[in-house]
């Protein structure tokens, strides 16, 4: 990449930024592109958030991502909010045009083009499970109730946080049937229901392996997707296919999020090959990385 005094540059505010994707996955697309833009990682202390929102503006930047924990206090920074990202009350991308700030949320349309691209699932009448009530959960529920999904069920360990999100969907989307349980009840008729079960909880994650769901209720009849992409394949995920069911990782909603954001900034159709292939070589090398660091630890 050659960054010279004509590189428009775009990048990820957020703390800490150690984990993020965002850097390899965009310079990857604007290298394939020969597009004049760099992407760089702003790790903002929250002492010092509100002060350089406008200074990124006034820098240059053509646009940012916004990531935990700015999603939402970022709202009060901007000159307009997408109409997703209102309903959502989060911003995951700022794109800086003519002295304004207009902020997008595109974490729920990857994550229905990943479903659809990756699985061709159409929630229109379908029944949802959605394991989680955090962020992701929230982009998963909204965008899925938007796209016509007849039930959805929240299951999350703290059901105040899941009682929460319900509330906030139901009261937008009236025709959509809403429910909330914990992991701990009998979800054994739900799931026999169920077209699509969501994990969208961190259970699963390099540093917090386990289970969030009971997978002995899973099987051929379901469409099962994991949010987490590292590590790409989780254990959720290997034991629901094991039980039949047909499954999808979260590679394809991060890779498709970023995809939009590219868009809004450049206004060029995005490489989602490239960007995908770079968020997979990334990933396999920190397993690979973590493994190594694990046999000196054992060694
Ligand atoms: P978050 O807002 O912090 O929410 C975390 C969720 O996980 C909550 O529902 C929390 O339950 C649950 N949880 C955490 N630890 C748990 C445990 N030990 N047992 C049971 N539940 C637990 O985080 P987030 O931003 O929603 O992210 C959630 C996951 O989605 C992460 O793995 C993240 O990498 C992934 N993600 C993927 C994409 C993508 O593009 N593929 C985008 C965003 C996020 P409580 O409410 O009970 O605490």
């Amino acid at each position: 990449m050659r960054i010279q005094g004509s590189t428009r540059l775009v990048g990820i505010v957020g703390h800490p930024l150690d984990h993020t994707m965002s850097p390899v996955m965009h310079n990857a697309a604007f290298e394939a592109t020969g597009l004049d833009f760099a992407y760089v990682p702003v790790q903002v202390h929250p002492d010092d958030f509100h002060g350089v929102i406008e200074d990124l503006g006034r820098l240059g930047f053509a646009g940012f991502n916004i990531t935990m924990p700015y999603k939402e206090d970022i709202i009060d920074h901007l000159d307009e909010v997408a109409s997703y990202a209102q309903i959502a009350g989060a911003v995951n991308t700022v794109q800086c045009a003519q002295g304004r700030l207009i902020g997008y949320n595109t974490d729920g349309r990857g994550f229905l083009t990943a479903l659809e691209s990756e699985a061709g699932f159409a929630p229109k009448d379908t029944t949802v499970i959605v394991i989680g009530a955090g962020g992701a959960a929230c982009a998963a529920v909204l965008s899925l109730a938007l796209a016509g999904a007849a039930r959805i069920m929240i299951v999350n360990r703290t059901p105040a946080r899941a009682e929460r999100l319900a509330r906030r969907v139901a009261e937008r989307f009236r025709e959509c049937h809403i429910e909330v349980a914990s992991p701990r009840d009998d979800l054994s008729m739900s799931a026999a229901g169920a077209d699509l079960v969501v994990n969208a909880t961190s259970v699963g994650m390099y540093d917090m392996p386990g289970l969030p769901f009971d997978v002995e209720l899973l099987g051929d009849s379901h469409l099962v997707m994991d949010l987490i992409y590292d590590p790409a394949q989780t254990e959720f995920l290997t034991k629901a296919g094991e039980r039949g069911a047909r499954i999808v990782n979260g590679v394809g909603m991060l890779v498709h999020q970023g995809a939009n954001s590219f868009e809004i900034w450049t206004e060029r159709d995005a490489p989602i090959d490239v960007m995908r292939k770079a968020v997979e070589d990334e990933v396999a090398a920190r397993v690979a990385a973590r493994t190594e660091a694990a046999q000196e630890v054992g060694a």
